[in-house]
């Protein structure tokens, strides 16, 4: 009889996303006339831009034409659109690439969770505390967590985020193999300072650590105090592998187009102490495993860096971002300590004293209709904080602000 792989039994349930959707249900059962605002959702509301779907329409039409018809493609994705990454998010910051360091994808949580594979299952990992729950469930799933005891994983170093270190987690106390940070960060809304960043990567050369570096947020950015991309910093290109996606930056979480940038600097060892570098085994991984983005999908991509198609994305970005300052601005004024909304589309706020997540949770939803996200949900550290997010329309966004506002907290 098949074995299954026993390291599935160590997942946690995720039960966040279906326990919010259950009280949800049962509250709307039993007020079936309450006109409820989700704010929980980590979600996009805002159609594709013109230029993009101009640009689709037209690799459609291609399709329908013999001589102009695309079956595979390449693995790694289309040369146009790789040329157009490196163009675009690298050349202006300074940054060379190679178009081999560049993998199109079908999304960063993908690659996020395919990256894994590269490496030993014994290998050491740190997380921060709240996380993007992908980063640990991979890692569940490739044998590095150990068992999970008293809420914890016993082989997964936990990096303590929250307001008392100013969302600027400390190194772990001995050397791990890998850590990830994701900045701007999801679920907090907040970034890691430059200086802060540069720190990290001297920490990784030190320690020979890889550095997963998740900037699927990079778009919404408006501090000067942060980087855009990690290879802003010197010395990058030999520890962080990035990933970005075009799921924030343009729409794209249902159209599915990304990318990760492995440099070919980034070597790591094998077990009898020689170097191995990442980046060939991504492409082998990619070429084995996957057959690329659609070609209609790719197109639709590089219409994001045209000039129309540029202005067009950053607009629906301003867009969420005001909706962000509508929120923190309207919690603020009711004495609410609100983090992030600044640099991402997530307002991170500390709930009432004495409360916990799911009693603010339980009480935005009864009291004034209103779907959030429990902040521990998103692991230990996120107790005693609650998810906003800013991707819901300007109308329901103020709305939902005036009914919080009648709140007495
Ligand atoms: C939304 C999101 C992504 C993007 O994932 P896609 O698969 O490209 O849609 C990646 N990382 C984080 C932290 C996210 O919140």
């Amino acid at each position: 009889m098949a074995l299954v792989n026993e390291n599935y039994s160590n997942l946690q349930s995720s039960y966040l996303f279906a326990n919010i959707a259950r009280k949800v249900a049962e509250f709307q059962k039993t007020h079936p006339d309450a006109d409820i605002i989700r704010l929980g959702i980590g979600d996009v509301t805002q159609p594709l831009a013109p230029a993009v779907i101009e640009s689709m329409h037209k690799a459609v039409d291609e399709m329908s034409q013999a001589d102009t018809f695309r079956g595979y493609g390449p693995e790694q994705g289309y040369e146009f659109l790789r040329q157009a990454v490196i163009e675009h998010d690298y050349k202006p910051r300074g940054i060379q690439l190679d178009i081999d360091e560049v993998f199109i994808s079908d999304g960063a949580k993908s690659d996020v969770g395919n990256i894994q594979e590269l490496f030993s299952a014994h290998n050491t990992v740190a997380i921060t505390d709240p996380v993007y729950p992908v980063y640990l469930d991979s890692n569940v799933m490739g044998g590095r967590s150990g068992q999970f005891v008293d809420g914890k994983f016993e082989n997964i170093v936990y990096l303590p985020t929250n307001a008392e270190n100013s969302f600027s987690p400390a190194f772990p106390e001995k050397r791990v193999d890998i850590v990830y940070l994701c900045c701007p960060n999801n679920p907090t809304g907040t970034v890691l300072t430059r200086q802060r960043l540069k720190e990290w990567v001297d920490w990784c050369k030190t320690n020979d650590t890889v550095l997963m570096f998740d900037s699927a947020y990079e778009a919404f950015i408006s501090s000067e105090d942060t980087v855009h991309s990690i290879y802003e910093i010197e010395g990058a290109r030999e520890v962080a592998i990035e990933f970005r996606s075009f799921s924030k930056t343009a729409g794209f979480t249902g159209t599915r187009c990304a990318y990760t940038v492995v440099p070919k600097d980034l070597v790591i060892n094998t077990a009898n102490g020689e170097k191995q570098a990442l980046n060939p085994l991504w492409n082998r991984r990619q070429c084995t495993k996957f057959n690329g983005v659609p070609y209609i999908v790719q197109r639709a991509a590089e219409a994001v860096y045209s000039e129309a198609g540029y202005k067009q994305t950053r607009e629906a970005i301003a867009y969420y971002k005001e909706n962000a300052r509508i929120i923190r601005e309207g919690l603020e004024a009711i004495g609410l300590t609100v983090f992030g909304g600044i640099d991402a589309p997530y307002i991170w706020l500390k709930v009432p004293t004495g409360m916990t997540s799911w009693e603010f949770f339980d009480l935005l939803l009864e009291k004034v209709h209103i779907v959030s996200t429990p902040g521990a949900g998103f692991g230990p550290c996120g107790e005693g904080y609650l998810r906003l997010t800013a991707f819901g329309s300007r109308e329901n966004t103020l709305r939902a602000i005036e009914r919080i506002k009648t709140l007495k907290i």
